[in-house]
C-alpha cells in the first residue's frame, strides 16, 4: 500500500497531539464529575472553565457567551430550533441554499411544525451578498443564517456586511464557522454575530466535541433538558477530555494562523501551478476569496467519484463534495446552488490541504491525476 496522502482537510483533520496529551488525564486519573463539589472534581471543574476562557479569547467572546455542544450539527441544529420557537411573533428565516445539511435539515423541520424559510440562491462565484439578502428578508425575519465559509467550494462570506443588514431589519444573525474557526481570523465581536457554530474536529481537535456561541443576553430555548450544566441551556454531563482536546487544537491553530495560511496557500498555489502546465481541462469553482487549502476542481467530461476511487487506490484521500454527501451520486445542492452545469458537476472533485501535507503530496495528487488523465 502505498503513504497516505491525507487532503481531505474540509471532511476533519488530523488530531493536534498537544491537545490528545491534553486530554489524557480526563480519561483516565482526572474522571470526576466536574459538577460534583468535592476536591476531586476541582481539576475537571478548573479545566472546563479554562478551556472556555480560551476558546472565548480565541473568538473574541466572553466565556460565559461559549455553550460546549456535540459538534458543528449540535450547535447548528440549536441555533436555529432553539430561535425559533422563543418568537411568537416573528416567524421566518432566512438562509442560503448552499448551507451544510446540519442547517437546511433543521430548517426543513421548522418547515414542518408550520415556520417558512426562505433559501437565497448565492452568486455563480459561490458568495452571498448584501444585497442578495435584502431580496430575501422581510419584517417577519427573527432569524438571517449564512455559513461563513462554504465547506465544498471554500467561499467566504462578508458575514460582518450581511449581520449588518440583518439586524437594520429587526433579525438575528446566526453563522455556521466551522469551517472557519482555527482557520481564518474569526472575532464575534467585530462581526457583530449573535450566535456562531464551530466543530473541534474540523481545527485539529478530537472528534464529537463543538461549541455555540450565543451572545450575551440573547434568549434561547435550552438545546436539552435535565442537569444545570451550560448555564442550564445545554443539559448533559460534559465531556471534559473533549473539551480540553478542543481549547488546546484552538488556541494552538489561532496561534499559529497566519504561519498556517501562508503555508497552505503556498502548496496550493503549487497544485494550481502544476495543474496549469499539463493539458487538464478543468475549471476552479468559487470566487477569489477562499478558504486556503481548498480547491473544487471539475474536469468536464469526468465522473468525481471514478476519480476519487482512482486517487484512492494510490493511497489518496479527497472528496467529491462535502463529506456528509460523498455516499450520494447525485450532483451536491452546492453546485447546483451556483449553477454549475451537469457536466462540469459530475466531474467534481474537492481537494482540502492543510498544515500536515507537503509539497511531495501536491506532487503526488498531480501525478496521479495526470495517469488518470493521461495528460
Ligand atoms: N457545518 C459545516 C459547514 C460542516 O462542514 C460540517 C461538517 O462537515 C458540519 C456543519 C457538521 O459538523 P460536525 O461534523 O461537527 O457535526
Amino acid at each position: 500500500m502505498s503513504r497516505l496522502i491525507y487532503a481531505d482537510n474540509a471532511a476533519t483533520t488530523q488530531m493536534d497531539i498537544a491537545a490528545f496529551e491534553a486530554m489524557k488525564p480526563f480519561l483516565t486519573n482526572e474522571y470526576g464529575n466536574a459538577s460534583q463539589p468535592y476536591a476531586f472534581s476541582r481539576k475537571p471543574k478548573k479545566a472546563l472553565q479554562d478551556a472556555r476562557e480560551t476558546i472565548a479569547s480565541c473568538i473574541g467572546a466572553a466565556p460565559e457567551e461559549v455553550f460546549f455542544t456535540s459538534g458543528g450539527t449540535e450547535s447548528d441544529n440549536w441555533a436555529i430550533k432553539g430561535s425559533a420557537l422563543l418568537n411568537a411573533h416573528k416567524r421566518a428565516t432566512v438562509t442560503s441554499a448552499f448551507e451544510h445539511h446540519a442547517v437546511l435539515q433543521p430548517c426543513h423541520a421548522l418547515e414542518r411544525s408550520g415556520y417558512p424559510v426562505a433559501y437565497m440562491w448565492p452568486s455563480r462565484e459561490g458568495y452571498i451578498t448584501a444585497e442578495i439578502l435584502k431580496e430575501y428578508i422581510t419584517s417577519q425575519t427573527y432569524l438571517t443564517s449564512v455559513m461563513f465559509a462554504n465547506n465544498e467550494i471554500g467561499t467566504i462570506q462578508p458575514i460582518k456586511e450581511l449581520c449588518a443588514v440583518a439586524h437594520e431589519n429587526g433579525s438575528l444573525f446566526h453563522t455556521d464557522a466551522v469551517q472557519a474557526v482555527g482557520h481564518i481570523p474569526v472575532d464575534v465581536h467585530d462581526l457583530g454575530v449573535d450566535m456562531l457554530s464551530a466543530s473541534a474536529h474540523k481545527f485539529n481537535g478530537p472528534k464529537g466535541v463543538g461549541f455555540l456561541y450565543i451572545r450575551s443576553g440573547l434568549k434561547v430555548m435550552p438545546y436539552s433538558d435535565g442537569g444545570a450544566q451550560e448555564f442550564g441551556l445545554r443539559a448533559g454531563t460534559e465531556n471534559v477530555a473533549g473539551i480540553v482536546g478542543m481549547a488546546v487544537a484552538l488556541k494552538n491553530n489561532c496561534d499559529a494562523l497566519e504561519d498556517n495560511t501562508r503555508y497552505v496557500a503556498r502548496l496550493e498555489s503549487r497544485l494550481v501551478s502544476l495543474l496549469e502546465s499539463t493539458d487538464i481541462k478543468y475549471v476552479r469553482n468559487g470566487g477569489a476569496n477562499r478558504l486556503p487549502g481548498l480547491l473544487s476542481l471539475s474536469f468536464p467530461g469526468a465522473d468525481g467519484e471514478a476519480i476519487l476511487h482512482r486517487l484512492d487506490l494510490t493511497g489518496i484521500c479527497i472528496s467529491t463534495g462535502s463529506a456528509c454527501n460523498s455516499k450520494n451520486t447525485e450532483v451536491s445542492h452546492v453546485l447546483q446552488s451556483i449553477r454549475l452545469d451537469d457536466d462540469y458537476a459530475k466531474g467534481t472533485v474537492r481537494i482540502s490541504l492543510g498544515k500536515s501535507n507537503t509539497e511531495e503530496d501536491v506532487e503526488a495528487i498531480l501525478k496521479a491525476l495526470m495517469k488518470i488523465f493521461r495528460a
